[in-house]
């Protein structure tokens, strides 16, 4: 069993030991829910204030071009970019996921139009099951969205297919598709593949131009540390910019927005995504978040992530077998950057913890679910974290009355 001497032994030879001095974090709190919301940097600090302090109370409507505003969309864009194995010009930052996943959907069906078949995960994110249904129905042909279990995708992969969206981590278990694999076989039928990257990106090495995805889009508020309501991302390959159109236009994405004609003409490239004004401030935050992944490697993230869920799910078997059904898989090309682990009482289970430093989140029916990040954690804040966790769980804390009634928030 890995002892706590030994924990305090390899934060000692962490590489990413120093970038945790760039986080804002409670003392005495162990963060396990980077997956949902990531915590505030120092990044983010400085540049909001310079945001808000010098080119918004200085600049005024000068800073659209002084300050670039207009052309943070793409720039961010661009810093992303390297996150997901994309280049320069191939990424747009704007908006939030649903509304991306809306963009790319709605306009990807425009390119198979003598096809009506998309298919998508059945346990996949509710908001990409109820967008990628409403697209179906706005596109105003029959379209038929299949949901299916993403095991048995082969089987479903005809000449009907137009699009198959999925998500690459699956948010409840933590569980990692194949990206290379799954997006070859929707090729090789004539479709086209969507990648939801809402827990990937940040936590897990991506490379969109080596598995030749048509498209994908991913959040930042989450591993990124973008900050509540962060803007999403959106990757669109090479090959389908100036083909795919965006299906919700506006002014910004105009090739001459400024010469305010009555008729829609896309710009060119990543632009032609872009709908309405950019969110100035809340690009800065992400902009903020992005500069502590310029210090270190996805390579270097990765190594440190797999190692944290690996100590994470032997402290807790060795300190209370049998309790938990795990529900990440074991091998490592098969698991994203959390740990997922099932349990009748799990509600209960997230809130014990929580009182007691410990923060994770709850997943209904009955994942508790725990975020690793391995840019702000610690392997001891892990063996802490099981200890706190054993505690609550040998004390029968979780079956306190007081865990009965949900909060709206889990
Ligand atoms: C978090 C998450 C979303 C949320 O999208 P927003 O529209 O940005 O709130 C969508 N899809 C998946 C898979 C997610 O994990």
């Amino acid at each position: 069993m890995t002892t706590r001497e030994e924990c305090q032994d390899l934060d000692a030879r962490d590489p990413l030991a120093g970038l945790r001095d760039e986080f804002v974090l409670t003392p005495g709190e162990i963060y396990l829910d980077g997956n949902s919301l990531g915590p505030v940097s120092h990044g983010v600090q400085r540049r909001v204030s310079e945001v808000i302090d010098r080119e918004w109370a200085q600049g005024l409507v000068r800073s659209w071009n002084a300050a670039k505003w207009m052309e943070a969309p793409l720039s961010l864009g661009d810093r992303v970019a390297p996150l997901i194995g994309a280049r320069a010009g191939e990424v747009l930052v704007a908006d939030t996921l649903t509304f991306l996943l809306a963009k790319i959907i709605g306009g990807s069906l425009e390119l198979r139009p003598e096809r009506h078949v998309i298919i998508t995960d059945a346990v996949n994110f509710h908001s990409d099951l109820y967008i990628v249904a409403a697209m179906a129905r706005l596109v105003g042909r029959d379209i038929v969205v299949k949901t299916i279990d993403r095991d048995t995708l082969d089987e479903h992969l005809d000449e009907d297919v137009a699009l198959v969206m999925l998500t690459h981590v699956d948010f409840r278990t933590g569980e990692m598709l194949d990206m290379s694999r799954i997006t070859r076989a929707v090729h090789e039928v004539g479709a086209l593949m969507l990648w939801d990257f809402a827990h990937s990106t940040g936590a897990v090495p991506l490379d969109v131009t080596s598995a030749d995805v048509d498209f994908a889009a991913g959040c930042g508020y989450k591993y990124l540390n973008g900050g509540p309501g962060a803007p999403a991302f959106m990757y669109v390959a090479p090959r389908w910019q100036g083909v795919l159109r965006n299906p919700l236009p506006g002014w910004l994405g105009h090739a001459r927005p400024f010469d305010f004609e009555s008729t829609y003409e896309s710009a060119p490239g990543m632009r032609a995504y872009v709908t309405s004004s950019p969110s100035v401030i809340a690009l800065g935050a992400l902009g903020g978040a992005l500069e502590v992944f310029e210090r270190t490697t996805m390579d270097a993230i990765r190594t440190k992530s797999l190692a944290l869920t690996d100590l994470f799910i032997e402290l807790v078997e060795e300190a209370l077998p049998g309790v938990f059904e795990l529900a990440t898989p074991r091998a490592h090309d098969k698991r994203g950057s959390q740990v997922a682990l099932r349990h009748p009482n799990g509600y209960g289970i997230i809130q014990a913890l929580i009182e007691r430093g410990v923060t994770g989140d709850f997943r209904a029916p009955d994942i508790c679910r725990f975020g690793f990040a391995p840019l702000y954690l610690r392997y001891v804040d892990v063996y802490d974290a099981v200890q706190i966790l054993a505690d609550v769980m040998l004390s029968c804390a979780h079956l306190d009355a007081k865990y009965a009634l949900r909060l709206a928030v889990t």
